[in-house]
């Protein structure tokens, strides 16, 4: 049996978070939370939710923090987390969010978050060459695109430039990670949950590290039992 967790991974926008939670939540078996493709689903199938959303979006703006909440609570709550637990991309993103989140997990509790560390400078090239498929949100890139065309080799959706990755939109989601979100790399490292990860190797070496130190860290007991569930994974 393939033991689950509750991870959170962290990381400047183009730091490779999406990716690197993809495999995660394959190799684990474990949901993948990503509150910014659910927030760009819920654009593009014009909910209300979207409706709120996407003029934050485009200017590279956080959604306001009680909406971003209401919306991961309620897939927390669903069965496949309650009994497999989750890896979170992109959220929390402030102090008031991993607050939040931390409420929403009680009696149980976050196991780790992993932080992946890349300069601005490489970011920045990232972004310019990112592309993502419309569809179902995987990631590709000038130097890496799909097969053919600009068709995503997994679903067949379009593969495009997103829409707030203009060099406005960039600077500013940037400059609210250092200001929102990098305090929580002290916050989290102040509970001993903090891992830290060069993202500046290839995509595999980055995974490697990864898993390695979720397993060191699950073999040292670091990890707890399922949400609401009495003793280990099921
Ligand atoms: P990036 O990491 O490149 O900024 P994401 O796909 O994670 O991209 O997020 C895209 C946008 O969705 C953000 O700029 C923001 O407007 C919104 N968003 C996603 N997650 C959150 C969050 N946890 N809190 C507030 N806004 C969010
Ligand atoms: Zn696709």
């Amino acid at each position: 049996m393939v033991p689950g967790g509750r991870l959170v991974v962290l990381g400047k926008q183009g730091a490779g978070k999406g990716t690197q939670c993809v495999r995660l939540s394959h190799h684990y078996v474990i949901p993948h939370i990503a509150t910014g493709d659910m927030l760009r689903a819920a654009v593009k199938g014009h909910t209300q939710l979207g409706l709120e959303a996407k003029a934050y979006m485009d200017a590279g703006e956080l959604i306001p923090d009680e909406i971003v909440l209401a919306m991961v609570g309620e897939r927390l709550d669903q069965d496949d987390i309650r009994s497999r637990g989750f890896v979170l991309d992109g959220f929390p993103r402030t102090v008031a969010q991993a607050q939040g989140l931390d409420e929403l997990l009680k009696p149980s509790e976050l196991d780790l978050a992993i932080n992946i560390e890349v300069p601005t400078e490489v970011v920045l090239r990232r972004i310019a060459s990112r592309r993502i498929c419309e569809d179902c949100g995987t990631i590709y890139s000038v130097e890496l695109p799909p097969a053919v065309d600009w068709i995503c080799d997994l679903c067949g959706g379009e593969v495009v430039q997103r829409e707030d990755d203009t060099e406005d939109a960039i600077r500013r989601r940037l400059d609210l990670y250092e200001s929102e979100t990098a305090p929580l790399i002290s916050w989290y490292d102040e509970t001993g949950k903090l891992v830290r990860i060069p993202g500046v190797g290839s995509p595999d070496d980055v995974f490697d590290q990864m898993v390695a130190e979720i397993d060191s860290r699950r073999q040292s007991g670091g990890f707890g039992p399922p949400i609401g569930a009495e003793g280990g994974w099921r």
